[in-house]
């Protein structure tokens, strides 16, 4: 108890709080941020992370999105190119509106490494009880061959957003619908 206390303190800071609660109530915060549209990242238990996969990514909406598992090929290429492993399991592809570049999984992560630099991915990666979670995620996916954003911020479209997720360390993100 003391020592959990203690890790709590460390970890307490203008930006991050420590919440105890039951799953049921985790669940529902992490609803209601998603709702809210306000941006927040939530450490949680890999059950915790479970009952907010099953929530959020129902079969429709993974439809919707056209979310799928990563193919052999995407996750290999991941692996080899990126020494990345088990870092995502499904994502979405999205045409860049400028050139037609598909943005998917393997582009997401290699965005991710050249902004948070590849001991910050790593050491998300090597969490063995907790899920990030990402909650309305600010960046926006960058096209990696013509430089601009993806997504045209003045046109909506069927699909707005990259998606992605895990059952492990990386949660993934989740969004209003
Ligand atoms: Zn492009």
């Amino acid at each position: 108890m003391e020592n959990r206390i203690a890790a709590v303190d460390a970890l307490v800071d203008n930006a991050t709080c420590v919440v105890s609660a039951s799953d049921a109530v985790i669940l529902e915060i992490v609803a209601k941020a998603v709702h809210s549209g306000m941006s927040a990242t939530f450490y949680v238990s890999r059950s915790q992370a479970s009952a907010i996969n099953a929530w959020y990514w129902r079969p429709e909406l993974r439809k919707r999105l056209c979310v799928e598992d990563l193919s052999p090929e995407e996750l290999s290429r991941i692996e080899v190119e990126l020494d990345l492993k088990d870092a995502i399991q499904f994502a979405n592809r999205i045409p860049c509106h400028k050139c037609g570049h598909v943005y998917g999984a393997f582009e997401f992560l290699q965005q991710g490494l050249s902004e948070h630099g590849r001991a910050a991915v790593e050491a998300v990666l090597g969490m063995k009880n907790a899920s990030l979670i990402r909650v309305n995620p600010s960046e926006v996916p960058v096209c990696p061959n013509c430089g601009e954003d993806v997504i045209d911020p003045t046109q909506r479209r069927p699909i707005d957003g990259h998606y992605y997720g895990s059952t492990g360390p990386y949660g993934g993100c989740c969004r209003p619908e």
